[in-house]
């Protein structure tokens, strides 16, 4: 198959008929462009999933507040194509905005309870807009297999649930954060830091890294937990300010009282006009 790029919706449903026909099997791996390492491994997992991997890049309107990054988002189509080719993903599905909501768009897809904590708490429509584009995409592209990261965790889980409720033959594929050397998960959003800020940025990890270290110790208390993750955060990240830290079971993102297994750690933190998330397994 030659490398394809879809640039209207029909043209993509049009392939993804023809491959459907052929009983090819899909995986989508959905991202909003500027790739990173991150992306590429989402691309890599997928490739060894299905027939054909078509990677989207969307930066979709709908999961970006009032007074959030949608207009300064980074855009780079060029290297991303090279990414996304050199990566071994056939075919890149790239819709306008304007296509995938038209003037008259009118609906919205939502998932409950899951969204009201972490993510959703902060940033009010997000996952809203997370859950729309989604279904949207799926629609368009009929996929098997759908390939997505837990660096973004709640919404990870979120999309699992709407898959199951909403009963898509789509198996949900969660893959492992991918990180810098010194521990700061990849992310377009690390371009935007200070060379300050993004020295101070590894504070995320290194208090992740404490909440596993007393956990395997044996800690369960969570008051004990996050104070030393605090502590950390604030000598490593003097700058920083936390928007939360949260722990909660892995697939229904209730908040736990006590460390117990499938415990998941998640925190964001605010440096300057950056906020930065990540999150660890530590249950
Ligand atoms: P984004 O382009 O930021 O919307 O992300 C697209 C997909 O890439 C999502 O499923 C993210 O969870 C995933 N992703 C982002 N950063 C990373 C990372 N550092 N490691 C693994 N997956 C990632």
């Amino acid at each position: 198959m030659k490398f394809t790029v879809n640039k209207t919706i029909s043209a993509q449903q049009k392939l993804s008929r023809k491959l459907v026909a052929s009983k090819k099997t899909i995986a989508i791996v959905p991202t909003m462009g500027s790739l990173h390492d991150g992306h590429r491994s989402l691309i890599k997992r997928a490739l060894k999933l299905a027939d054909v991997v078509v990677t989207t890049i969307f930066v979709n309107p709908t999961q970006f507040g009032p007074g959030e990054d949608f207009k300064r988002y980074p855009r780079s189509a060029k290297s991303d194509l090279e990414l996304i080719q050199k990566a071994g993903s056939k075919v890149v599905f790239i819709p306008k905005v304007q296509d995938m909501y038209t003037d008259d768009y009118r609906t919205y897809v939502s998932v409950h309870k899951l969204t009201d904590d972490l993510e959703g708490a902060s940033r009010p429509n997000h996952l809203r807009g997370v859950t729309t584009v989604v279904t949207k995409l799926f629609n368009i592209v009929r996929p098997d297999f759908a390939v997505f990261g837990m660096k973004d965790y709640q919404q990870a889980m979120v999309l699992k649930r709407m898959v199951a409720d909403l009963n898509w033959p789509i198996k949900m594929v969660i893959c492992p954060t991918v990180r810098e050397k010194d521990g700061l998960a990849l992310s377009t959003r690390n371009g935007y830091l200070s060379p300050m800020h993004r020295e101070q940025a590894t504070a995320l990890y290194q208090a992740l890294r404490i909440a596993r270290k007393l956990c395997m110790e044996g800690e369960e208390r969570i008051s004990v937990i996050l104070r030393d993750m605090r502590r950390e955060l604030h000598d490593l990240a003097p700058a920083g300010k936390v928007d939360y830290i949260a722990f909660t079971d892995m697939e229904t993102l209730r908040p736990v009282t006590r460390i117990e297994k499938d415990t998941v750690v998640s925190l964001a933190v605010r440096l300057g006009s950056i906020r930065l998330i990540d999150n660890m397994k530590i249950g």
